[in-house]
C-alpha cells in the first residue's frame, strides 16, 4: 500500500467511488480510496438505485443532470457498460391543487438548469401508468429522464475509470484512525498501515460518524431503516411494451419502479425507526437489518389503493436496509467544519440518483476551492453545533414521515424545536410571535393578529399579507423592534486587525474609531463568498457582523488567513449577544428615552455610527444601520441584559406607538431597497461586478480574489443582477424561478416579496446582461403563469436614504 496520497477517500459505496473517479476527471491522479470491505457493502448495494433529476433548488437539478449524463455514459461504455434503464420517466403525484403549485414552480425553476419537467393531469397520469388509480388524485409532476441502476456495477465502472487515470482502491483495509499533523496533512491509519495525505474525505455512510470521532467531530447524520417489497411478476406489466415510470407518491408516502416484470415498491411509515444510533456493530457489512412488514401495513392499505395489481401479487423479497439523513434531508458535501483539509460527503439519501453529482461537485471543491455552482445547500457548515445526532434524528425521523412533501414556502416543521433560543424567546411568543428558524434560531416571522391565527402556506400571497402590511406601516410610520436572534457576530482583535481586514474584504474597512461599514469579500477566483458590516470599535477591536446562517463558514475562511504570529485573535459572540433593531422615525425618540445619558441626535449618532451604551446596568453596542430603510438601530445586547432591555424600550414605546415587527416584514421591506441577502442574491457564481455590487469593490488595494476579478472584468459579464416589477399581484415570484425574454430562460430569480411601502409585486435575480436594461420588458414564470416583468430601479424607496439619515 501507498505510504503518501494527495487525497485519500474513506469509503467504497456510491459517495467514495465517484469523488474518487471525479478527483482523477479534475486532474488528480494521486488519490486513492480505503474500503473496510467490498465495495459497496455499506448501503450502496442494497439500494433501490432510482435515478431521478427533480430537485428544490438549482443546485440539485444540475448535479443530479450531471449524474445522468454521467451515467449514460457509462451505460454506453463498450468496454465496460453497465444496466442503466434511463428515460423510463416518473410521476411526482400530487393529491392537491397546492401541491401542484410547488410542482409548478420547481418546473420554472428546473428549466433555468436545462431540464424540462411537465405537468400533467389525473387522466394523463393514468395514461402514462395504466397500474394507478386517479381517485383523489390532483396530477402530477412528469420527469422525462427518471430510470434506474445496478448499483454494483455503477460503482465498479467509476473505480475502474479512476483505477485507469492512476487512481488507487485499497479494499478490506478499514480505516482506524486519523491524525492531523501541524502543517495540516492527515495521516490515515489503518490495519494496513498508514498513509499520509494533503486532503483526507470521508465517504463512510451510516459509519461517518465513526470516522468523524476519529477528527473529533460529529456529523448531524442519523439513519433510519427503510424498506422495500419486490413483487412476483404481474401480468399487466408483463403486458406492456414499455417500462412502467417510476412513481412518488406524497400522499400514500410510497414509490416504486419496474423490476424485471414486477414492481419494486419502497414505503415511508409513520411508524418509522432510526438505526445505529447507540453504535454499529462491526460486522455489520453486506448485511440488512430485519424484515418488518407489519410496520408499512398501514401505508400498505393505501398503496393498494392507488396499485390495485398489487392486492393480487405475492412478495418474493424484502429489503430493510439504513438509509442515512441529516437535519434538512440534503447530504453534507465539503467542508468538514473547523478542520483543514478535510472533506466530507456524508448524509446521501438518495445517494444512487446523486452521488455522480455530489462527486462531481466536491471533487472540484477539493482541487480548485470551489465548484461550478454555488454548494451552500450542502455545505456541512450550514448547521452549528446546535445539530447534535438527538436533534438530528428528530428531523430524520420527521424527513422520513414527510418524505415526498416538499417545504411549503416559509413553512418550519416543528421537530427539534427549539434548538437555539435567547431569553427573549418566551417573552416574544407571549407577544404573539410566529417563529421561523434560523440556523437553529427561532426568529420571529411576523406576530400573530389574535391567538388562534394559523398561516395557510402557499406558493400565492397568502392570509400574511394584510399581517406583514401592517407591521411594515407601524415600520414606515411610528416605530417597531424586533430581535434578529443568532446574528452571526465575532469580535475580532490584535495589533493591525484594520490593515488585515483590509486585505480580506474587496471593500472599504471603516478606519475611523465608531464608524460601520458594510463590506465584501471575494473567494480566490474573484467570486463573491460573503458579506460583513464591520463596526470600528477602536484602534484594534473590530465587530464583525454577518448572516446567521454564516457562523461556521466565516469563521473557518477567516482563521484561515489568520497572520501566523497570532496577533490577531477571534472571538464569537453568537451565544452570548442578541440584537434589537429599533427603526422607524420615532426611533431616535424612544432610544433617547431609554438611554438618556447618550445623545441620540442627528449630529451626534450619524447613520453608519456605532458607541457602547448603557441600559439598567447592561453594556451594550449600538449601531445605527438599517436593512429596512426607516431610520434604525441596532442594539447588540448581552443576553442578560435582553430582558431588561426589551422591557425598558416596549415601556417607553407604548406612547410613540411602538410595534413588533418580524422577518417578513423585514424581507419586504429590503427588496423595496434593494439589499441582498447572502445565498440568495450573494453567491459564488457571480463576482461583485456582476451582482451590482461595484460601489462596494475598491480596485486601488489588494485582496483575497483581485488577481482573478480583474481578469473577469476584462472578459465581461457573464450575468447581470436586476430589480424587477412583476405586473401581478396574486402570488410572488419564488427563488429559483425562471425570467424568460422572447420565449428564452434568461436569468433566474434569487429573491421576491410585495413591497407593501411601494405597494409592488417585487424580484430580484440574476439575467443576462443583454436583459439588463432599465425598463427591460421580461416575463417571470411564477407557479406556472408567465408574468410580465420589468426591470426596475434597485432602489424602490427612498432612493436618497433621507428617511435613513433623518
Ligand atoms: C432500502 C433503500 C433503498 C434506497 N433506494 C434508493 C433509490 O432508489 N435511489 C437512490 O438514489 N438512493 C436510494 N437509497 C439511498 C442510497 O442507497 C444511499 O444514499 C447510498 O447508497 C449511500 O452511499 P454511500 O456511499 O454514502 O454509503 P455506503 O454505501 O454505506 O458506503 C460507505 C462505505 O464506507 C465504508 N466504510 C465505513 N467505515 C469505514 C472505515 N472505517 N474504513 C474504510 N471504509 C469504511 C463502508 O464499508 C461502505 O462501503 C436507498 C437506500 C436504502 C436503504
Amino acid at each position: 500500500m501507498k505510504s503518501h496520497a494527495r487525497v485519500v477517500v474513506i469509503g467504497g459505496g456510491i459517495a467514495g467511488c465517484s469523488t474518487l473517479y471525479h478527483l482523477t476527471r479534475e486532474g488528480w491522479s494521486d488519490v486513492v480510496l480505503l474500503e473496510r470491505d467490498e465495495l459497496t457493502s455499506g448501503t450502496t448495494w442494497h439500494s433501490a438505485a432510482q435515478v431521478t433529476n427533480f430537485g428544490a433548488v438549482q443546485t440539485m437539478v444540475g448535479l443530479k443532470t450531471h449524474s445522468i449524463n454521467l451515467y449514460k455514459e457509462l451505460a454506453e461504455d463498450a468496454e465496460y457498460p453497465i444496466n442503466y434503464h434511463h428515460g423510463t420517466g416518473g410521476l411526482r403525484l400530487a393529491g392537491t391543487q397546492d401541491h401542484l403549485d410547488g410542482y409548478r414552480h420547481f418546473r420554472s425553476m428546473a428549466k433555468g438548469m436545462g431540464v424540462e419537467f411537465e405537468i400533467i393531469d389525473a387522466d394523463e397520469c393514468r395514461k402514462r401508468h395504466p397500474l394507478i388509480t386517479t381517485d383523489n388524485l390532483a396530477g402530477a409532476l412528469w420527469d422525462p429522464m427518471d430510470g434506474d441502476i445496478d448499483p454494483a456495477q455503477l460503482c465498479q465502472a467509476l473505480a475502474r475509470r479512476a483505477r485507469k487515470a492512476g487512481a488507487e482502491v485499497y479494499r478490506h483495509t478499514p480505516v482506524t484512525g486519523l491524525t492531523q499533523t501541524a502543517s495540516h496533512e492527515w495521516i490515515v491509519h489503518t490495519a494496513q498501515g498508514d498513509i499520509t495525505c494533503e486532503h483526507v474525505v470521508n465517504a463512510g455512510g451510516y459509519r461517518c460518524n465513526e470516522l468523524g470521532a476519529m477528527m473529533d467531530v460529529v456529523h448531524p447524520v442519523a439513519s433510519m431503516e427503510h424498506q422495500y417489497f419486490l413483487t412476483e411478476p404481474i401480468a399487466d406489466i408483463e403486458a406492456l411494451d414499455f417500462r412502467v415510470p417510476l412513481i412518488r407518491c406524497p400522499t400514500d408516502d410510497f414509490y416504486s419502479r419496474q423490476e424485471k416484470n414486477g414492481l419494486l415498491v419502497g414505503f415511508y411509515e409513520q411508524d418509522c425507526r432510526t438505526w445505529g444510533l447507540d453504535g454499529i456493530d462491526p460486522d455489520f457489512t453486506n448485511a440488512l437489518c430485519p424484515d418488518d412488514p407489519d410496520r408499512v401495513l398501514p401505508v400498505l392499505e393505501n398503496v393498494f389503493e392507488r396499485m390495485p395489481c398489487l392486492t393480487e401479487v405475492g412478495i418474493h423479497t424484502i429489503i430493510n436496509g439504513p438509509i442515512t439523513y441529516t437535519p434538512d434531508g440534503l447530504p453534507l458535501v465539503g467542508h468538514v467544519p473547523g478542520k483543514r483539509n478535510a472533506w466530507c460527503i456524508t448524509g446521501l439519501r438518495a445517494g444512487l440518483g446523486e452521488g455522480g453529482g455530489h462527486g462531481w461537485l466536491l471533487a472540484q471543491q477539493i482541487v480548485h476551492g470551489e465548484a461550478v455552482y454555488d454548494t451552500w445547500c450542502l455545505d456541512p457548515r450550514r448547521f452549528a453545533k446546535y445539530a447534535d445526532i438527538d436533534y438530528t434524528a428528530l428531523k430524520a425521523i420527521e424527513d422520513y414521515q414527510n418524505e415526498f412533501r416538499f417545504h411549503m414556502p416559509h413553512e418550519y416543521r416543528p421537530a427539534g424545536r427549539p434548538a437555539r433560543t435567547t431569553p427573549l424567546y418566551e417573552v416574544l411568543k407571549e407577544a404573539g410571535a410566529e417563529f421561523g428558524v434560523v440556523n437553529g434560531w427561532e426568529r420571529a416571522l411576523y406576530y400573530k393578529p389574535s391567538p388562534d391565527f394559523e398561516e395557510v402556506h402557499s406558493f400565492r400571497f397568502n392570509n400574511t399579507f394584510d399581517v406583514v402590511a401592517k407591521e411594515v406601516e407601524a415600520v414606515r410610520d411610528r416605530v417597531a423592534i424586533m430581535e434578529v436572534s443568532g446574528f452571526n457576530r465575532y469580535e475580532i482583535a490584535g495589533e493591525g486587525v484594520h490593515d488585515w481586514l483590509d486585505t480580506m474584504m474587496c471593500s472599504r474597512v471603516p478606519r475611523k474609531p465608531g464608524r460601520v461599514g458594510l463590506t465584501y469579500f471575494l473567494n480566490d477566483d474573484g467570486n463573491v463568498k460573503g458579506e460583513a458590516t464591520l463596526a470600528n470599535l477602536g484602534p484594534n477591536r473590530v465587530w464583525y457582523g454577518s448572516a446567521a446562517a454564516a457562523e461556521l463558514h466565516d469563521m473557518d475562511w477567516l482563521a484561515d488567513h489568520l497572520p501566523v504570529d497570532g496577533s490577531i485573535s477571534i472571538t464569537s459572540l453568537v451565544d452570548t449577544h442578541s440584537i434589537l433593531v429599533v427603526a422607524g422615525p420615532r426611533s431616535r425618540a424612544l432610544l433617547q428615552a431609554v438611554f438618556a445619558d447618550v445623545d441620540w441626535s442627528k449630529d451626534e449618532f450619524r447613520w453608519l455610527s456605532a458607541r457602547e451604551v448603557k441600559v439598567a446596568g447592561h453594556s451594550m453596542v449600538a449601531m445605527s444601520v438599517s436593512f429596512s430603510g426607516e431610520l434604525a438601530w441596532e442594539l447588540h445586547v448581552p443576553n442578560e441584559g435582553l430582558v431588561d432591555c426589551y422591557s425598558a424600550l416596549t415601556a417607553a414605546g407604548e406612547p410613540l406607538g411602538l410595534a413588533r415587527f418580524g422577518l417578513h416584514a423585514t424581507d419586504s421591506m429590503r427588496i423595496e431597497k434593494g439589499y441582498r441577502h447572502w445565498k440568495a442574491d450573494l453567491i459564488t457564481e457571480f463576482n461583485p461586478m456582476e451582482s451590482g455590487l461595484e460601489r462596494f469593490v475598491k480596485m486601488d488595494k489588494q485582496f483575497v480574489g483581485k488577481a482573478a476579478l480583474e481578469k473577469m472584468i476584462v472578459t465581461g459579464p457573464r450575468r447581470a443582477f436586476v430589480h424587477l416589477e412583476l405586473d401581478s399581484d396574486g402570488a410572488p415570484a419564488h427563488p429559483g424561478d425562471s425570467i424568460v425574454s422572447g420565449g428564452k430562460v434568461v436569468g433566474t430569480v434569487t429573491s421576491a416579496a410585495w413591497g407593501h411601502r411601494v405597494n409592488k409585486n417585487l424580484a430580484m435575480g440574476f439575467v443576462d446582461p443583454s436583459c439588463a436594461s432599465m425598463g427591460c420588458n421580461l416575463h417571470v414564470e411564477v407557479i406556472g403563469e408567465p408574468v410580465p416583468a420589468q426591470v426596475c430601479d434597485p432602489c424602490q424607496y427612498d432612493p436618497d436614504n433621507d428617511r435613513v439619515r433623518s
